[in-house]
């Protein structure tokens, strides 16, 4: 174990940028399944009523009704016609559900799942999950000059939702950059060349992404280090 630790210190004297994943390395994996999504499934509907009559809700509505309806080219039930919310609501709360269920990640869907938890940490239904450990590896990182960036499939505006409100108060100063799938899937060695560019480090970069992933195709990124923690 003591080896293990020496290990892990030489490996981050050596970089000059830590990249760290969110799921499972620097928040549990039961906060994001048995709270953030389990949130939308148990207050779309009251989330619908109170912000009806907002743009952006309206937005919101209109993306996941044109999703729906693109999807009922094959076979899904399309949404009823009516402006009443009384009807379009619990047929909106079905779809959302079944869009979990089948863990779409659709734009439609991810846009009202983030207006959601931005209002849920504003408000302080949520509070985000960061382990003690994270926060002392985090002062002390920037403490020796690390540059820290995040690379998570979460949205970017989820991250920083996340690391603002954590239950450790706001974490989000502590890095520079972040990243999600926009950049690409985090099993495609290309998604690591496209942040290495967006981060303009001076070749030899040195980056360490800590990440909890056990499989995956990580290869063909030669001046990237991965650690699985
Ligand atoms: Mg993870």
């Amino acid at each position: 174990m003591k080896r293990r630790q020496e290990d892990f210190a030489n490996l981050v004297n050596e970089v000059d940028i830590i990249m760290l994943d969110i799921e499972g390395t620097t928040t549990s994996i039961s906060f994001v399944k048995e709270e953030l999504f389990p949130y939308v499934r148990q207050e779309i509907s009251n989330y619908l009523k109170e912000t009806w009559d907002t743009q952006l809700t309206k937005d919101d509505v209109a993306a996941l009704t044109r999703q729906v309806s693109e999807d009922a080219r094959a076979g899904v039930e399309p949404l009823p016609t009516s402006h009443s919310p009384e009807v379009l609501i619990p047929a909106l709360v079905a779809t959302v559900a079944a869009m979990m269920d089948a863990d779409s990640k659709v734009p439609a869907l991810k846009a009202l799942q983030g207006h959601m938890w931005h209002r849920a940490y504003l408000n302080g239904a949520i509070t985000g999950h960061v382990y003690n450990d994270v926060v002392e590896a985090l002062q002390q990182w920037k403490k020796a000059g690390k540059r820290l960036v995040v690379y998570s499939s979460g949205s970017v505006q989820a991250q920083k939702l996340l690391f603002s409100h954590s239950c450790h108060g706001d974490l989000l100063h502590y890095f520079s950059d972040h990243f999600d799938t926009s950049v690409g899937a985090k099993v495609e060695a290309g998604s690591y060349r496209t942040i290495l560019q967006a981060l303009h480090s001076p070749p030899p970069e040195k980056v360490l992404f800590i990440t909890d992933l056990v499989k995956g195709e990580l290869g063909g990124v030669t001046n990237l280090t991965f650690i699985v923690c």
